[in-house]
């Protein structure tokens, strides 16, 4: 018998099985409806033998040490700053607009007075949310704001949400702000990078512990049932702990309606060339269908001539339909009522936790979701 079942074999699952099953000393089962696990995080060799982000580009970056330690004891790293370039009317520009890219789309004695401003304004090395530098009264920083706007955001946002920057939670244009800085890296965390054999291989490090057993292409579903405020495991009622990682409102048949979310259709093309387009990620923040195209060589340091391995991502709304992806929790009043309502369900429940990206409806980063499956687990084990 067990002790815990953990529902889902993504970061979350993954990090809080390994906690009870180490630090706890507990018999723990993972039950995951995939045909692998990493969730999302998941890459693999195509058949080119090129290492693929099976669900788009995932790159680890923070500053909490506790995370960083943690997951080095089951893998080393690939370093290195990550960046981005948009693609603005075929000219590459360094996103987060930096003034590195104030000095590219501006002549040279604007660019100077532009950022004599910003400095003033904001200070050096400070971060802006595009929604709050178009507030500012100052009508060159407003022209700056306006080129950001509709150069970097608008198109790209339109496309990834279905609506406009100043419709979607500011949260999510946050992650992305004006940068007063030189610095030309998408993050400015301390540690960045992917594992360096993948992260498939780090997953299956930590999961590999005598105390976790992992079924797969298994739909929790199938074992357990929730029945008048209950657990039941294969019929009979369980009373350990349940940590459950997957879409909350499937838990309850979708009784509510479904939970709206972004999904994303990725089409893979591969080139026979050493370099298709020397960088690891192009942003097409005023042009095409697609959002980005990402090129994986220059994320994983792999070496390959004469072949390399893209992706294209486009944007689509979820309809639970067989093999679509939840990606994106859509922020909003509206959504987040609906989610207190399932949540609501789960709360005469015994040692019954939700985790994750898709059981909290949250925008979590692979640092953040790992930090939360640590302190959730300190909380269990004390
Ligand atoms: N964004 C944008 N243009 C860009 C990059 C980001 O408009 O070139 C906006 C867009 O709304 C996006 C959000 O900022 O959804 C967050 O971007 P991030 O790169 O963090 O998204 P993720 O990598 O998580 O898909």
């Amino acid at each position: 018998m067990y002790d815990s079942i953990v529902i889902g074999a993504g970061i979350g699952g993954s990090v809080i099985a390994r906690e009870l099953a180490e630090r706890g000393k507990e018999k723990v089962l993972v039950i995951e409806k995939k045909d692998h696990i990493g969730g999302n995080c998941y890459d693999e060799n195509d058949e080119y033998g090129i290492l693929i982000h099976k669900y788009g580009p995932h790159i680890f970056h923070t500053n909490n040490e506790r995370v960083f330690e943690y997951l080095s004891r089951y893998t080393e790293w690939y370093e290195f700053g990550h960046k981005v370039v948009a693609d603005v009317k075929g000219q590459l520009i360094p996103v987060p607009f930096n003034l590195n890219t104030l000095h590219m789309v501006y002549d040279q004695e604007t660019a100077d007075r532009l950022e004599k401003k910003l400095v003033e304004a904001y200070g050096m090395e400070s971060r802006v949310p595009i929604l709050e530098l178009m507030n500012h009264e100052d009508k060159d920083i407003q022209s700056i704001a306006d080129y950001v706007y509709k150069n970097i955001f608008l198109e790209y946002t339109m496309k990834q949400w279905g609506q406009k920057p100043e419709e979607i939670d500011p949260s999510v244009t946050g992650r992305v702000p004006v940068l007063i800085s030189y610095d030309d890296r998408y993050f400015q965390d301390r540690y960045q990078g992917v594992p360096k054999e993948g992260f498939t291989p780090m997953f299956d490090k930590m999961l590999d512990h005598p105390g976790i057993d992992l079924v797969l292409k298994k739909d929790a579903g199938e074992l357990i049932e929730i029945r008048d405020g209950h657990i039941f495991y294969l019929g009979e009622e369980f009373k350990g702990k349940v940590i459950y990682t997957g879409p909350i409102d499937e838990l309850f048949g979708c009784r509510f309606g479904r939970q709206p979310y972004r999904s994303l259709d990725f089409v893979f093309e591969n080139h026979k060339t050493d370099d298709y387009q020397g960088h690891s990620v192009i942003n097409y923040t005023v042009s095409e269908d697609y959002t980005r195209i990402t090129e994986f060589k220059h994320l994983t340091g792999q070496t390959l001539p004469g072949s390399t391995t893209i992706v294209k991502e486009y944007p689509m709304s979820y309809s639970g339909a067989e093999g679509q992806i939840p990606y994106y929790a859509i922020i909003n009043e509206e959504n987040l009522a609906l989610y207190e309502k399932y949540k609501n369900l789960t709360e005469n429940l015994e040692k019954f936790y939700l985790l994750g990206r898709l059981a909290e409806y949250k925008y979590y980063n692979i640092d953040a979701m790992a930090d939360r499956a640590l302190t959730l687990a300190d909380s269990m084990i004390g």
